[in-house]
């Protein structure tokens, strides 16, 4: 069975047991606070088991995209070494929203793997939960009865509360879980030892695929278990681990979703798959990490400098370490790969197929940026060995390892490689030390403390009006009190609000609750699993009673202003510069807008003027704007709206029109274009490679910057006595002052020639060499050197020493004659540095001609006299 029929299977045989199937949700979250990446089939259905959303189905299935490298779930370092753990997998899942329980959930299990797929009943274990005394929890026996009609008890294993008691997180839904075992080993080694013992054992060939999670508890914020009132069931199974059982595989690599990107890794390096075990690993990873890192740009989310573009970057670099360290790889390989990974995934997910422009120039440039950043750190590490050996040291300190890992992404693993070839070592829990103390210090800054939610109003669901009113009337449905960073705050939920929460890249709405006689700020509004919150610095006093809200009008009308630009926007770049403009971010803000978007090269003068032509003809044509509400994903599309990453299941969405400009958006808008006055970009960059950003701002702010720029071209043409044209103005001014430039040094030079000759004739002759030392004139003091070197061209055996004052900064010349330095009876380093002290400056240079800058100029007649007395002392 290929990976695709086996993904199809799945869906077949939960649709034939009324499974509605859905999309996988985008990999990468944009949303939730709390998590970057999809890390489990579960998380799009989190505001539903939290009860904050009504399923459109009580049954649903479907393949989801999973990335396991940051927070609660981190498989990276597992990867490659083993054969069946991936950054990013997909998840088969089927869900039970207060539907059915662990009955059904354990038959169909059974039915799909032994029946449907005929997979060896006498190679399955289960596990079941085996009950818990600190959390006064007994031992699953449903679980285990319904298991125990299939399989014998001495292949259902106990599991403790690590491996079989699932949370969502510290605190929310929980419960019992049963995950099925299957033991590839041959069947004579299964013979001569059965594999009970080896179930969770990290044994490369008894590996767990599926697990059944019976949601039946929720966890308070102190800790107390309570029964849920409805009872759900969430199930994963690792798809390539089922490819791999199904296709008789060794390793998840042998199967058909990896083994052409192995081939593809091979025939770039020309070095095979199972030659070498360090090889093999680089391999494993590469091949892992291409997947996670094209999938997660066809997301939206491109390497960066931070969070979680940070992640994905770190990724990338990690297989080009791999690549370079142990297949030789100095040049970049990654993107190459990219069609060997459109061959297998392509079908399934077309997005790779439309993006893959944009991913392999992604993915190439940041290749030659981390070969180069390599490239300096091994030049660094280098350094670093010579004073090692010099100071006749074996240990390297840690300080300086963990300096490597965190500027230059130098894993400790590759400086301990080469180290190792120089016979040295780092000091481990230097850096080991460095390490925690950094985590540490991240895990202070993000800390935070949530409490549980109190409720006041039962079932209420909460409605969002603001697009349409800015005040209403509301009560408070919970309430809750967080603490981060020793600051408390307090969130807010009504049972309706005009409140805007922050989402699609606008900012929260601000304003202020008001029940009479209290009045309490909302400082922001934020989404979270999908309850809008409000966010106070105090609760109000009388917390049960009426409030009348009130949203910040005029902020609300700025950030709308700026949310219709960014789509006017987003149409006229797609007119000016082609169709491939995608967006790839946006900030909308009440100050101004800022708008990412996939396109290869610096726009012209041209182009972004024409873009702003396009723009404000359209705010000119005052369009009104059409807002569909509520339509289904399909519709929209076929209207032509421009679809963002991140539409979900089930989702109903909001088509926002404006003559022909259609979008999906949930943000707030104006009512007609007029409103927007005016719009000006600011800047337009790059801000990695192939993304480019534009900055730009709407009516007053506008109106503002027009009117400063405006100010400062009169402000500049008035500096100018002749009236006329201030352009020309500048021009001759440049012009002038490049000429008097020339005259001026023209001028040093015929000086230069003069104090040349008063120098030579200053000097004193002390045991046949002849001595200067001087102060020249503060307008010679940028020509120093030109000065020295024309000494040394008309002076037989000799030393100069040359001070003088340049803008307040002092500074020395010192020059010798070859015959002098050669004789070793003066060196101008030494020189310099003995008399630049009194100057309190540093020097350097070579042995005949040396130069140093000071902060001191009151010393500087001090350090000429100190260097006199120096050559002196040498000469004599
Ligand atoms: P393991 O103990 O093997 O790491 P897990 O307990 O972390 O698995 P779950 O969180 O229960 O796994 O995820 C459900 C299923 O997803 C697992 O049964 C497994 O088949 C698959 N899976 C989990 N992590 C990975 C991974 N990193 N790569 C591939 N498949 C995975
Ligand atoms: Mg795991």
């Amino acid at each position: 069975m290929n990976a695709s029929d086996v993904r199809q299977s799945f869906w077949t045989f939960f649709e034939s047991k009324q499974h509605q199937i859905v999309p996988s949700a985008p990999m990468v979250i944009k949303n939730d606070p709390t998590l970057m990446f999809t890390n489990a089939g579960m998380n799009q259905f989190k505001a539903i088991f939290l009860g904050n959303s009504k399923p459109t189905a009580l049954r649903v299935a479907n393949s989801q995209k999973c990335l396991r490298v940051s927070g609660k779930h981190n498989d990276l370092e597992e990867v490659g070494r083993d054969t069946y753990h991936h950054t990013m997998f997909e998840m088969l899942g089927n869900w039970s929203f207060g539907d059915y329980f662990k009955k059904e959930a354990i038959d169909w299990a059974w039915e799909y793997l032994t029946e449907v797929l005929k997979i060896d009943k006498d190679r399955l274990y289960a596990s079941v939960f085996e009950g818990d005394k600190d959390m006064e929890l007994p031992k699953d026996m449903e679980a285990f009865n319904l298991w125990n009609k299939y399989l014998p008890e001495e292949r259902i294993i106990n599991g403790n509360r690590k491996d079989n008691f699932w949370e969502m997180g510290d605190a929310g839904p929980c419960g019992p879980c049963s995950e099925i075992h299957i033991d590839l080993r041959p069947n004579e080694e299964r013979s001569r030892k059965p594999g009970g013992d080896l179930v969770n054992a990290d044994h490369p060939e008894v590996i767990e695929i599926w697990n059944l999670v019976f949601i039946q508890y929720n966890r308070k914020a102190n800790g107390d278990l309570e029964s849920l009132p409805a009872k759900h069931v969430d199930t994963g199974m690792g798809f390539e681990r089922l490819c791999r059982v199904l296709q008789h595989k060794q390793s998840n690599y042998d199967t058909d979703l990896f083994a052409p990107i192995i081939n593809a890794i091979a025939n770039i390096t020309g070095i095979n798959y199972g030659k070498s075990e360090d090889g093999d690993i680089a391999m494993r990873v590469i091949a892992d990490h291409i997947r996670t890192i094209a999938f997660s740009i066809t997301d939206g989310q491109l390497p960066s400098n931070n969070k979680a573009g940070y992640v994905i970057r770190r990724i990338l670099r990690r297989a080009v370490r791999y690549g370079y360290t142990f297949l030789g790889q100095r040049q970049p390989f990654m993107h190459k790969l990219l069609p060997a990974l459109i061959n297998t995934m392509g079908d399934a997910y077309p997005e790779l197929i439309n993006q893959q422009e944009l991913i392999g120039k992604v993915i190439m440039e940041e290749e030659v940026s981390f070969l180069r950043t390599l490239a300096t750190g091994i030049s660094m590490l280098e350094k670093i060995m010579v004073q090692t050996k010099k100071g006749n040291y074996k240990v390297v300190d840690g300080k300086v390892a963990f300096e490597l890992y965190d500027t230059y992404g130098f894993p400790l693993d590759l400086t301990e490689l080469i180290l190792k070839e120089n016979n040295l070592v780092v000091n481990r829990k230097e850096f080991e030390a460095e390490m925690e103390a950094q985590k540490n210090r991240a895990r202070n800054a993000t800390a935070i403390e949530t409490e549980d939610w109190i409720t006041l109003v039962h079932d209420d669901v909460e409605e969002f009006i603001g697009y349409d009113y800015l005040e209403s009337d509301v009560t408070i449905t919970k309430y809750r009190k967080i603490t981060a960073k020793n600051k408390t705050l307090y969130q807010l939920v009504f049972n309706i609000t005009p409140f805007y929460a922050e989402s699609g890249g606008q900012v929260g709405d601000t304003g202020y609750i008001d029940n009479g006689t209290e009045k309490v700020e909302i400082i922001d509004t934020k989404k979270e699993n999908n309850l809008i919150v409000h966010i106070t610095k105090k609760l109000p006093t009388n917390i049960k009673g009426e409030f009348k809200a009130f949203v910040n009008r005029d902020k609300r009308q700025s950030t709308a202003n700026n949310h219709t630009a960014t789509h006017l926007l987003h149409q006229a770049l797609r007119q000016v510069l082609g169709s491939h403009v995608e967006q790839k971010g946006s900030l909308v803000h009440p100050d101004h807008l800022r708008f990412d978007f996939a396109h290869f090269q610096k726009m012209s003068r041209e182009e972004i003027e024409e873009v702003e032509q396009y723009v404000n003809k359209r705010i000119r044509a005052n369009y009104s704007i059409e807002e569909m509400r509520d339509i289904p994903v399909a519709k929209a599309h076929d209207m032509g709206a421009l679809m963002l990453f991140g539409e979900k299941y089930g989702d109903l969405v909001r088509a926002i029109k404006f003559g022909d400009s259609i979008e999906l958006c949930g943000g707030t808008h104006v009512k007609h274009t007029g409103e927007i006055g005016f719009f000006k970009i600011l800047s337009e960059a790059s801000i990695s490679s192939g993304i480019r950003r534009i900055e730009a701002v709407t009516g007053q702010k506008a109106e503002a910057l027009i009117q400063g720029q405006h100010r400062l071209l009169i402000a500049l043409s008035e500096m100018f006595k002749s009236s006329g044209n201030l352009e020309k103005n500048i021009a001759a001014l440049i012009k002038d002052n490049s000429q008097l430039s020339k005259e001026l040094d023209t001028m040093k030079q015929n000086y230069i020639n003069i104090e040349k000759r008063n120098l030579m004739d200053s000097a004193v002759e002390i045991n046949g060499t002849s001595v200067i030392t001087a102060k020249v004139n503060s307008i010679l003091a940028d020509k120093l050197k030109d000065l020295a070197f024309q000494l040394k061209n008309e002076m037989g055996n000799f030393v100069a020493v040359l001070g003088a004052v340049n803008n307040r900064k002092p500074q020395l010349s010192v020059i010798t004659s070859d015959e002098l330095a050669g004789s070793g009876k003066i060196n101008a380093v030494e020189l310099i540095r003995h008399c630049a002290k009194e100057i309190q400056g540093g020097g350097g240079g070579q042995p005949f001609f040396a130069t140093a800058g000071g902060k001191n100029a009151d010393g500087l007649d001090a350090a000429i006299e100190k260097a006199k007395a120096f050559v002196t002392e040498k000469l004599s």
